[in-house]
């Protein structure tokens, strides 16, 4: 049976530790600050809203909250983003995705500054991630780093698949594995014998979208595999896309759903603010 990796202890660990960070920028008099953006009235947008607000109010990071009506036409939120990217005290830009069909979704993560830029999506942030350089890795992908590694699990040499090629999670995982100095497979739905793939893996990221899609066939004896997917299965129950109880009996270490990677994406994004502020303050801090 393998180790079962807890996202919610590791996630809060590295939210103590930007907490840590928050404590000793506000001692030299500099307070983190993460502007929080939504437009229109998605509930699902709303609950994540209030759990970011939620995580900076815990970390000791200020949040300003932008929260918009649906009819905010795009020239009326670029122009937000401009007061927020000239704005000294606001040192991250977090612009609640999906936006309303009216507003071109690029357009807006395009005009925010890449050092204010804390989910990682601007298209610089993802160029120097691919050169192993970035200050701002996308959450998700970087939260599925932490977990490997904080499990006490090398990474370098390791014989690395990721199933999914979106630019929001498997492509960045892919980076962030190579980046350790993993032996990287990026697969995809067009990928043939997946299965005798998978069965190779050393450490396996599963970011699909379908429920249960990985079996235990597909998983190599003492494996890490990480299961990215939120999904809502048959009972209606949250579910990942790895078959937990199949997968479990082969892997070394698991990560569950819920409880996995899902608390990792907003303990990250803390992460991202206070090196953002540290960044755009590096001068001060270091007089
Ligand atoms: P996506 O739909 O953009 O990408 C899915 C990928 O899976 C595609 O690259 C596709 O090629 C691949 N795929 C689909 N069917 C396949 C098949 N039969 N065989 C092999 N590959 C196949 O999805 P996404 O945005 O990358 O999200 C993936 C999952 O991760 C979703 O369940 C999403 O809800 C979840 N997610 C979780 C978090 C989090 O915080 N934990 C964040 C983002 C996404």
């Amino acid at each position: 049976m393998a180790n079962i990796i807890d996202g919610k202890k590791i996630a809060t660990d590295i939210k103590d530790e930007a907490k840590a960070s928050a404590e000793a920028l506000k001692a030299k008099g500099v307070e983190p600050c993460l502007a929080v953006v939504l437009v229109g009235d998605d509930p699902a947008s709303a609950v994540y809203v209030r759990n970011k607000k939620k995580a900076c109010e815990y970390c000791g990071i200020k949040s300003l909250s932008y929260e918009l009506p649906a009819s905010t036409s795009e020239s009326e939120l670029l122009t937000l983003i401009d007061e927020l990217n000239a704005n000294k005290e606001v040192n991250g830009i977090l612009v609640q995705l999906p936006l309303p069909k009216t507003i071109d979704e690029n357009k807006v993560l395009l005009r925010i500054l890449p050092e204010k830029d804390v989910d990682g999506f601007h298209p610089y942030n993802v160029g120097l991630l691919s050169i192993g350089k970035a200050v701002l890795k996308s959450c998700t992908p970087a939260g599925c780093i932490e977990l490997i590694k904080r499990s006490g699990v090398d990474i370098e040499g390791k014989n690395c698949v990721v199933i999914g090629r979106s630019n929001i999670v498997g492509k960045p995982v892919g980076m962030l594995l190579l980046a350790e100095n993993g032996t990287v497979t990026t697969c995809h739905s067009r990928t043939k014998n997946l299965k005798e793939i998978c069965a190779e893996a050393d450490i396996l990221v599963a970011a699909i979208g379908k429920p249960g899609f990985v079996t235990g066939d597909m998983v190599k004896e003492g494996a890490v595999v990480i299961d990215v997917g939120i999904n809502r299965g048959a009972d209606g129950k949250l579910c990942g896309d790895v078959d937990f109880a199949s997968a479990s009996e082969k892997a070394g270490y698991i990560t569950p759903v819920p409880g996995g990677v899902g608390p990792m994406t907003i303990a990250m994004l803390m992460k991202n603010c206070i090196k953002a502020c540290e960044a755009q303050n590096s001068e001060a801090l270091n007089a």
